[in-house]
């Protein structure tokens, strides 16, 4: 049957392109044998307490709406848990919202800040969502790129050039997706410093904090002046293993979460009840699960890095989240040929690099948050293809 319903469609749809992500995840499903590096999610199962303490929840009956903002008693563990780990202050009551992922939470961010033509300062290769999140708000995008000279770490005289009188805000990720690039003290000071001068404001992904493997994470929110300019964007799904609770939140100062429960109450209600209860036993008593979890992605890290570096494909050692970015530069092909060849060659399946942004061209992501034996078996697999691609 002939499907006419494409004309009822709004014109700014019609433009979004669907994600790359998905497609790739597509074409691995429908073949066998695949090894997938692709999909950003971790390969643990969320910790058994979580798991318990959410049927517990149902069997106490708990299965009406919580507040719209999210249950009092998880908003006051998050305030105490990001008061603890990352040295900020929130009010459980004004400054905290629980959301469906920091996927909604980004959304709604944007959709709470931006007029129509506002700017907003996208630091790419970076998660698909952003740059569209923006347009669907009314916004702008202007990309900034961080490239490989910096190990992917955006500088802010790279930020400070792109300002404009109609920039509103900078969204920045670290750790990052896709090229793991954790910002270190120094940088975030010096991006600190440009958002003070320019009267701006920034959106700082921070889902992957818990997830940095060298040395401790920086909260945007912490550095010196920065509370009232951030909006910090975090979740559950990464460091709690929970990426199908659908659960995050957004911490901001009050009129800014006033704005963003405005749009969230009417067009989400309020996050699933049965997966607030997991997060607060995930808050409560999971640090260690996540000590044990991050342990061994970075096990991982070191010989995925040490394993694409030996075959010739040049990757960085990244700070955090459990992503490599190596350079496909040397076998000639576009990152788009590199990801399809591999995945019909030798069932291995990883992302381009130009859906993360088009400085993300040359390179493809692959997660490592899954098996060592499946790992050890992909960087055999990829050397296998690349013998006759690397001159
Ligand atoms: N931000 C980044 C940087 C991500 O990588 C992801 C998930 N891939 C998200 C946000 C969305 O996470 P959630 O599952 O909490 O919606």
């Amino acid at each position: 049957m002939i499907d006419h319903s494409a004309h009822f469609i709004a014109d700014h749809i019609h433009e979004l392109k669907p994600s790359g992500i998905r497609r790739f995840f597509d074409l691995a499903s429908k073949m066998d044998n695949v090894i997938s590096l692709g999909v950003g999610e971790p390969d643990f199962v969320t910790p058994w307490n979580v798991i318990e303490a959410s049927f517990h929840s149902l069997e106490l009956g708990y299965t009406a709406y919580t507040a719209n903002a999210g249950l009092l008693e998880l908003r006051q563990e998050l305030s105490s848990f990001l008061e603890t780990s990352y040295q900020v202050s929130y009010d459980a009551e004004k400054q905290l919202l629980i959301t469906v992922g920091a996927s909604q939470a980004i959304d709604i961010a944007f959709r709470a800040i931006i007029n129509p033509g506002d700017e907003v300062i996208v630091v790419e290769p970076s998660f698909v969502s952003y740059a569209p999140t923006i347009k669907l708000a009314g916004g702008e995008p202007v990309v900034v790129e961080a490239t490989e000279e910096f190990a992917f770490k955006i500088q802010a005289s790279q930020i400070e050039q792109a300002i404009t009188n109609k920039t509103k805000a900078i969204l920045i990720c670290s750790p990052n997706n896709p090229t793991g690039a954790a910002l270190g003290l120094d940088e975030l000071n010096q991006i600190a410093r440009v958002v003070e001068e320019h009267d701006l404001l920034v959106v700082s992904d921070e889902i992957y904090a818990d997830l940095l493997y060298d040395e401790s994470f920086t909260s945007f929110a912490s550095i010196e002046n920065m509370k009232k300019r951030t909006i910090l964007i975090s979740g559950f799904s990464k460091a709690f293993a929970m990426t199908g609770w659908r659960l995050g939140y957004a911490a901001a100062p009050e009129a800014i979460i006033a704005a963003m429960t405005k749009i969230h109450q009417y067009t989400i209600m309020c996050a699933p009840t049965m997966a607030q209860y997991g997060a607060l036993e995930a808050l409560r008593n999971s640090q260690s699960s996540v000590i044990e979890m991050k342990n061994s992605y970075r096990q991982r890290r070191n010989y995925v890095v040490k394993a694409l570096n030996e075959m010739g494909l040049p990757c960085h050692m990244p700070g955090g989240a459990f992503y490599v970015f190596p350079s496909i530069k040397e076998t000639g092909m576009t990152s788009e040929e590199f990801a399809e060849a591999l995945l019909n060659e030798q069932r291995v399946a990883v992302v381009p690099g130009h859906v993360f942004g088009e400085s993300g061209e040359g390179y493809v992501r692959c997660s490592y948050a899954t098996s060592m034996k499946q790992l050890t078996e992909a960087m055999q697999r990829m050397k296998i293809f690349l013998k006759d691609k690397i001159k």
